[in-house]
């Protein structure tokens, strides 16, 4: 079998046609169809403001600069996410305040969240926590009512991390318009791609003002508007320090593409998790994933097993696993070694060895196997074929 790439996008000759239209257009930066693809995302969310950065990273970052959050202060997310969401913590000089996951969906434990808050509260520190940074594990959505209700009751800020939650709903909404502000990505593993890519999300005007300026180097466009005029429509200033987040044209045309089959997309990935749950549920010590919403609610941009090595027919573990893979040619990922773990993280913070019982455990069973539209049927054949054959095989030795 030719090698299985963990993840590819679905491209078709309309993204090419589109990259070449910008391409003869002239215009390659943030321009009528960056405009055009917020518009349309804001739309398709249902949203007031949509604004289209680099990055995911970059919109976590102007995010939590546009709350307000800043030198000092405490924003409290999960141990199991990527990097980018504690970085941007990081970028605004705050402090990552991790805290342990539900090990069904794998997102915030809004009870955990309520027992680290009674820590801080016992300290003294709780006045320094501003905010919370949800992530939407592998496209399922975190348990908003729970976490809006916990960020009324302690006045916190909502920045919800949806790298991979488009198009993801919680209780038929989409998610985007829930939190204060809500990032999505398109870098290539995600959902809908435009390369690299993101967007900041909010219904709020007044955020929306802020992340406008400083996504491109603080620079007012009301001042430059006020200073408008025949001879002088050069000037403009410089109100912040800002940053150059700002996105392009040609990630915007692929955008609007992707954005049409978004829903396509997503399908295509519900039957695949489908697939693989018929012909995976039979295995003892596989653990498979257990939403807790409608498979139609989820953007199923991941699909993480568990492998349990101690219940396994054929005493196979998640570590041998990846050995086996590998020789299948078959691509996987691991979602994730949580960020309590990671070197930088561990350097300035000190974490007690008990406290992320859930993700330690998670972390060492986990595996990501394929699921994009792209996939093949013959390649998810493969693919339940070769895993099956591990798991179940008379015990080596
Ligand atoms: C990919 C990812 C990001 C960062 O997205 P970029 O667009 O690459 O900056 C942030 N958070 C999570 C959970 C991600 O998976």
């Amino acid at each position: 079998m030719k090698y299985i790439p963990f993840s590819k996008p679905d491209f078709s000759h309309l993204e090419e046609q589109a990259c070449l239209e910008v391409i003869r257009s002239g215009w390659l930066t943030a321009g009528p169809k960056t405009a055009l693809f917020e518009k349309k995302f804001g739309e398709y969310i249902d949203v007031k403001h949509a604004l289209a950065v680099n990055s995911a990273t970059s919109a976590l970052h102007l995010g939590l600069k546009s709350l307000g959050i800043k030198s000092g202060d405490y924003v409290l997310t999960t141990t199991y996410t990527f990097t980018a969401t504690a970085d941007a913590i990081r970028y605004v000089d705050a402090n990552p305040i991790f805290v342990d996951i539900d090990p069904k969906t794998l997102c915030l434990d809004p009870e955990k969240i309520e027992d680290k808050i009674q820590i801080l509260k016992k300290r003294r520190e709780l006045n320094k926590l501003k905010a919370i940074i949800p992530v939407h594990f592998g496209g399922h959505s975190c348990p908003m009512d729970e976490i809006c209700e916990i960020a009324r009751k302690y006045n916190l800020k909502i920045e919800e991390d949806a790298a991979h939650a488009f198009p993801t709903k919680y209780k038929g909404r989409f998610i985007g318009s829930i939190g204060d502000v809500t990032c999505f990505s398109f870098y290539s593993t995600k959902p809908i791609t435009t390369g690299e890519g993101g967007m900041l999300c909010t219904d709020s005007d007044e955020i929306a003002e802020k992340v406008r300026i400083t996504r491109l180097h603080g620079i007012s466009k009301d001042s430059w508007k006020r200073f408008i005029n025949f001879d002088r429509g050069w000037e403009y200033d410089v109100v912040n320090l800002g940053y150059k987040y700002n996105f392009t044209d040609i990630g915007a045309a692929i955008g609007l593409i992707q954005l049409k089959k978004a829903e396509k997309m997503r399908k295509a990935r519900e039957k695949i998790s489908q697939n693989y749950f018929n012909n995976f549920s039979d295995i003892p010590g596989l653990i498979l994933p257990y939403p807790a919403c409608s498979f139609k609610e989820h953007s199923w941009h991941l699909f993480v097993i568990q492998i349990d090595g101690k219940r396994t027919p054929s005493g196979i573990n998640r570590n041998q696993m990846i050995r086996i893979l590998k020789k299948a040619n078959i691509g996987f990922g691991i979602h994730y070694k949580p960020l309590h773990k990671m070197t930088y993280y561990r350097q300035i913070y000190s974490f007690k060895s008990d406290e992320f019982q859930v993700a330690e455990k998670i972390f060492n069973r986990c595996l990501s196997i394929p699921i994009y539209s792209a996939l093949r049927e013959s390649e998810q054949s493969y693919i339940i074929e070769t895993i099956r054959k591990a798991l179940l095989s008379d015990k080596k030795n």
